[in-house]
């Protein structure tokens, strides 16, 4: 892997720019006028998944809100300030959750792993596992980081749909889908967990569902 310094980085804008320019002539200045995204990515910081390059979108494309281990929380005003700005400004479409296999936030609340300052901000994930506990005991150890990535995916999906920008949105028609995926490091693909809700009465039959998907799945 390449070690640029910041000097290059630099370097490859100038380049990425006459690029983009050359082959889309006028492509920044139709940026200027408005953002226009269809979709809003919440991920995990991972350097290893940027929303853009994974999804091939371009720049414009896709709204994104990245933290440790993709959660969720109604407390949390800059994840709930993104998604309102997304929803009620922006007006997008669809709204994914993503995760991803090997996330190493995950690992640590997993294993009651001490990293720090973030052991506090993974206490969302620990309550997921402990929740799913007697579910995490009957997969083989070997799927059970990957199964509390799932998990974790579903449950923020639903944070998501409980949160008053969502409900609103619901209430009012504004058609809003939920999405949660994840995406696997070994193979560079996004799956999808089936947790799709369009609206309020569907959290609860939509996350038992992708629940028992995990279990089966893992199982196999
Ligand atoms: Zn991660």
């Amino acid at each position: 892997m390449s070690n640029p310094s910041v000097a290059e980085l630099f370097a490859r804008n100038r380049e990425w720019a006459a690029a983009m320019e050359r082959d889309r002539p006028g492509f920044f200045r139709s940026l200027m006028a408005q953002q226009r995204p269809a979709f809003m990515w919440i991920g995990c910081s991972d350097s290893r998944v940027p929303a853009n390059q994974i999804t091939g979108l371009e720049p414009g494309e896709i709204f994104v809100h990245r933290n440790i281990a993709n959660v969720v929380i109604p407390t949390d005003l800059n994840c709930i300030s993104t998604i309102q700005f997304a929803v009620d400004q922006l007006k997008v479409r669809d709204l994914m959750v993503v995760g991803h296999h090997g996330c190493g936030g995950v690992l640590a609340a997993l294993e009651d792993r001490r990293v720090g300052l973030a052991d506090n901000w993974l206490q969302h994930v620990k309550n997921v596992r402990d929740r799913h506990a007697n579910l995490l005991d009957g997969v083989a150890p070997e799927f059970r980081h990957d199964a509390l990535c799932e998990l974790n995916v579903i449950e923020q999906v639903i944070n998501v749909a409980h949160t008053t920008v969502i409900r609103d949105a619901w209430s009012r028609e504004q058609k809003v889908t939920l999405h949660g995926w994840v995406y696997a490091l070994s193979d560079g693909l996004l799956r999808d967990l089936r947790i799709s809700i369009d609206g309020i009465d569907q959290i609860e039959p939509a996350m038992r569902h992708a629940v028992e998907q995990v279990t089966s799945r893992e199982r196999a």
